[in-house]
């Protein structure tokens, strides 16, 4: 029988746990916990996630710091606003919105945010310990799959992993992750051969590629556990998937549902991840 994995619910509970430990933080050590969010641009999209992430700070109690420079803005401008916020005591976590204008150099930038306020976890230094197992912050979409995994008692040990996407935001820490929990990953990308079959050989299989209802039934082996990262648009611009849920869900355990399964996960971990880099300050 399929499980559905309500990413909902479990994002909603962890906000309430991570309130939890931000009152206590305040408490114990008498300052707030500060998030800075820089957005450049007017993209529709993005103000959506900003908006969004504004509003899980004040869920939480976590302090909002809205950053907002115009789509002409110079590198020198972005620059320097970073490195005030890195230096800004009050500041925790740094997110800058992605993506930025073309003009500007994203990789410059998003070096300047220092590893400890790197609450993307998109820093080489948090990717090389994440790719040692060392404590780091852990890029929220991936770590949300985790958090997944866990809360709903997906054994991962020993298990074979298959993760279609090989981004270094999602598709690499994800198979790294789940390497660290003792599975057996492969990790599949545009290029692989036979696909299907790697994909069949899945106890759980991640998907992040970004293709809607790509993976279909015949792709998923009986009893896996399916986990759908895509965030695509339907013919009748209605949010989904890379899974083709209606069809796959009979076959698994367990399955994420687009919307309402891995994208609530997202921000609340980015919450979590604003926590954690506070409480290691
Ligand atoms: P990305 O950077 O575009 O990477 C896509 C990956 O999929 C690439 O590694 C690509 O392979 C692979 N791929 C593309 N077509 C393929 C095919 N036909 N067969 C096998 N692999 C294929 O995308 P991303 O940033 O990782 O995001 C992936 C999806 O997750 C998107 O839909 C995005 O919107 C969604 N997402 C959701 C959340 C959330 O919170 N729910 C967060 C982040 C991303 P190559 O490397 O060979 O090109």
């Amino acid at each position: 029988m399929t499980a559905l994995i309500d990413g909902k619910r479990l994002a909603q509970d962890m906000r309430g746990e991570i309130k939890r430990g931000v009152e206590k933080f305040v408490k114990e050590r008498g300052r707030e916990i500060g998030l800075a969010v820089v957005l450049v641009g007017e993209n529709p999209a993005s103000q959506v996630y900003v908006r969004n992430k504004i509003k899980a700070c004040e869920e939480v109690g976590i302090k909002s710091y809205a950053e907002y420079l115009s789509a002409d803005a110079a590198q020198d401008d972005v620059e320097n606003l970073v490195k005030r916020l890195a230096d800004d005591k009050n500041i925790d976590g740094i997110l800058v919105q992605l993506p930025l204008p073309k003009h500007l150099d994203a990789e410059k930038i998003l070096k300047l945010i220092p590893t400890a306020k790197d609450v993307d976890g998109f820093s080489e230094e948090n990717t090389g310990k994440l790719c040692m197992g060392e404590d780091c912050l852990v890029a929220c979409t991936p770590n949300g799959v985790m958090k997944m995994l866990e809360r709903y008692g997906v054994e991962t040990k020993g298990k074979k992993a298959v993760v279609v996407g090989r981004s270094n935001i999602v598709g690499k820490p994800m198979a790294m992750l789940l390497l660290n929990a003792d599975a057996t990953v492969t990790v599949c990308h545009s290029k692989t051969v036979n696909l299907k079959e790697e994909c069949l050989r899945a106890d759980i299989l991640v998907v992040a590629i970004g293709k809607a209802k790509f993976v279909t039934a015949d792709m998923v082996k009986d009893g896996a556990t399916v986990i759908d990262i895509g965030m695509n648009r339907n013919e009748g611009g209605k949010l989904c998937g890379d899974v083709d849920f209606e069809n796959v869900k009979h076959k698994c355990a367990y399955i994420t549902p687009v919307p309402g399964g891995v994208g609530p996960m997202t921000i609340t971990m980015l919450m979590y991840n604003t926590l954690q880099a506070a409480l290691r300050r």
